[in-house]
Order: C-alpha cells, then sequence, then structure tokens
C-alpha cells in the first residue's frame, strides 16, 4: 500500500476514535460526523465504538441484562402499516385474540420463570376497549403488584392512556417509526401521521409512563439523512427506552420483495444510540435475533441491555407474523430462560429478572 494511503487510513481512523470519544464525554456530533459514524468500514473503528457502547452501558447497568416477558395478545389492526404482517389487508393470516384468563395464564407462567415485567403487546384492535384492558392491568397488578407492565398498543386518546396508567400501566412502548414525515408518508397510509405518533408520546410522557420510541433500520426509503432525523428525535425527546431492530420484510405486504435491514447497520445504530443517551434501556430486538442466529449477543456487546423473550401461547407465535422467519423458539421463548442465561454468561453477562426500572 502507498505511503499516503496508509497515512490517510490512519488519519480516518483517529478521526473516528475522536468522534467516538467525543460522544462519549457527552459533546453533540454534528449531522456530518454522525453520518461519519453510519458508514465507517473500519473494523478497529468499529470495534472501538461497540466496545465505547458496552464500557458506559457497563458503568450504568453492570454486567446485568434485563429479561421482560413478552405477551402478543391480539394480532388484529386496525392499521395498514405497510411493513407489518398483522396489518389490517393481510387476509392470509389467522387472527386470534387472547382472553383475561389466557394473559393471566401467560403472567402466571412468567412469574413462576421469575418474570418481573410483563409487556402486553398487540395490534390496534379495538375489541379491547379503555375498559377491557384496563382490566386486564388492574387484574395483573392486583395479582403481581411486584411486577412492571409494559403496554405496546398503539395510538389512543390521552384520556384512555390516562386509564391504563391509573389501573396500574408502568412503562408503554410506541416506535416512532422514522422522524421524517415524508419517509412516514411511504411507510404507512395517509390516514396514519407522524404529528399524531409524536404527539401520542408527549402525551404518554406527561402521563407519568416510562415510555419507549424507536424504528426500524433498514426499512423501505430511509436515508442517512432520516437516521439523522431519527437520532435527533430521540436525543430529543429522552425516552426511557429505545426498541430499534432490523426491517424484516414479510410474504403478505406491500414490501415483500423490499431488502432486509443489515446487522451491521443496526450494531452501530445501538452502539451510538447507547453513547447519545447512556442511561437509555436498549432491548436486542427479536427481530435482530431473527436476521442472525447470534444477533442478540451481538446487540448486546454493541450495548443493547434488555432481552424480550416469548411468554405467548404457542399458537399466538405462529400467528404473530410481523415478519418472515421470526423466531419464537429457543432463547427466544421464555420457558427456555436456561438457554438464554448460558447465551449470556457466555459473553459475560447475567440475565437479570429484577423489574428493571429506568434510571432516567
Ligand atoms: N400496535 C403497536 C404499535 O403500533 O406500536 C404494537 C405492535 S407493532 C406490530 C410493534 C412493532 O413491530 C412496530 O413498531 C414495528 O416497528 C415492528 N414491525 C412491524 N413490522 C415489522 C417488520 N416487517 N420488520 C421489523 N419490525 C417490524
Amino acid at each position: 500500500m502507498a505511503k499516503n494511503e496508509t497515512d490517510l487510513q490512519i488519519k480516518e481512523c483517529g478521526n473516528i476514535r475522536q468522534l467516538i470519544h467525543r460522544l462519549r464525554q457527552n459533546h453533540t456530533l454534528s449531522d456530518q460526523e454522525l453520518k461519519e459514524l453510519l458508514v465507517t468500514e473500519h473494523t478497529e473503528d468499529l470495534e472501538y465504538l461497540y466496545q465505547s457502547a458496552r464500557q458506559i452501558c457497563d458503568s450504568f447497568y453492570g454486567k446485568k441484562i434485563y429479561a421482560r416477558g413478552l405477551i402478543e395478545f391480539t394480532n388484529y389492526c386496525r392499521n395498514n402499516c405497510y411493513y407489518c404482517g398483522i396489518r389490517r389487508e393481510n387476509h392470509k393470516i389467522e387472527r386470534y385474540r387472547l382472553s383475561m384468563d389466557d394473559i393471566l395464564k401467560c403472567a402466571d407462567e412468567g412469574y413462576l420463570l421469575g418474570f418481573r415485567t410483563f409487556v402486553l403487546q398487540g395490534g390496534e384492535d379495538p375489541y379491547y376497549t379503555k375498559e377491557k384492558l384496563g382490566e386486564i392491568v388492574s387484574c395483573l397488578k392486583r395479582k403481581y403488584p411486584n411486577c412492571a407492565v409494559t403496554l405496546s398498543f398503539g395510538e389512543w386518546e390521552p384520556e384512555v392512556y390516562q386509564y391504563w396508567y391509573n389501573c396500574g400501566a408502568d412503562r408503554y412502548l410506541l416506535r416512532h417509526e422514522t422522524a421524517d414525515p415524508l419517509h412516514y408518508g411511504l411507510l404507512h397510509p395517509k390516514e396514519m401521521t407522524l404529528k399524531n405518533r409524536k404527539e401520542c408520546l408527549e402525551q404518554l410522557k406527561q402521563t407519568g409512563y416510562q415510555v419507549g420510541a424507536g424504528f426500524m433500520v433498514g426499512s423501505p426509503g430511509q436515508t442517512l439523512d432520516t437516521l439523522i432525523q431519527d437520532l435527533r428525535y430521540l436525543e430529543k425527546l429522552q425516552p426511557h427506552m429505545i426498541g430499534i431492530g432490523p426491517f424484516i420484510p414479510q410474504k403478505d405486504t406491500p414490501f415483500a420483495d423490499q431488502p432486509q435491514g443489515t446487522l451491521t447497520l443496526t450494531l452501530r445504530l445501538l452502539a451510538i444510540l447507547r453513547l447519545m443517551l447512556p442511561k437509555v434501556l436498549l432491548p436486542a430486538t427479536t427481530a435482530l435475533g431473527s436476521i442472525h442466529p447470534n444477533g442478540r449477543e451481538m446487540g448486546i456487546l454493541a450495548g443493547a441491555n434488555v432481552v424480550m423473550p416469548n411468554l405467548s401461547p404457542a399458537q399466538a407465535r405462529e400467528r404473530y407474523v410481523l415478519y418472515d422467519h421470526k423466531i419464537y423458539s429457543g432463547a427466544e421463548s421464555a420457558q427456555n430462560r436456561k438457554d438464554l442465561e448460558n447465551r449470556m454468561r457466555t459473553i459475560g453477562y447475567e440475565l437479570c429478572m429484577e423489574r428493571g426500572d429506568s434510571l432516567m
């Protein structure tokens, strides 16, 4: 290699490390600098990025990786998001709803397995009225007052969010999906707007929930510029949790033929987000585990600190098909806690069954 080529590489390498160092020191990077972090191909720089993110996470959370029990309680949805396998117009999937009893059974099993957070996730299904879901939350909290209940159930009116909060819901996950309004319009039909999503997130925060936002990595139409907008939006919102995972096509959606999001971009974004919001709760998502057999572990080594194994009944898992090849067995199954524990131990971490509230 020519001398000046080597010099250039060293200079670039030094630059990227400086950027990582500045981010670590709580300095804001310019858009251009963030883009450089997102595209760098230097293996050593990427290793340095992941290690820095991991160190910051360890300094707040130690070697603990928090476990949440995921209950996918309905795959009916009134929305028609172009990317999602449970969208209203997908007539190829078998729909299901879990009853109060089914949900309590999942929680009972989860509690015995040691879980102290239950995440109730579903399509926006109006069958679960304010009162019906409120009753489910109240029952869960009465039975398990030392557990946190997280809802991930989409966009509702402020008084509905308030009602569920009063029933005892502690946290709410609502990914913003993209912070660019034009991009939002490419992913959703026109009745859905970014403005409404952002208002919901603000409302949830004001109500007192620990709030999670986030987006898919590599969703159709996503660019470096839209990603910068996502990072800026999250920086401003300061959510307690951030859910990001690769977009994965689902065969019966309008995005069936779109390419899937990549592992490496997801890992970079996890690490950058950890450095930007050091105390955030950041899951290594099921989608990440679905695109690579060690995706979860790699996510953790890049700064993630939450895993959400599945507690749903077997039939529900098969039908909650947000995307193709979604994993729900092995370490992804809450019943295989030991498997997940071993995987965490192999990379030097400990599966933690505490409630794991936000430090923010
Ligand atoms: N209805 C609730 C909502 O809208 O927030 C919760 C359920 S929704 C299916 C949960 C998340 O799944 C979405 O926020 C989206 O980011 C993710 N998702 C949907 N389709 C996906 C796909 N094809 N690939 C990866 N993630 C997907």
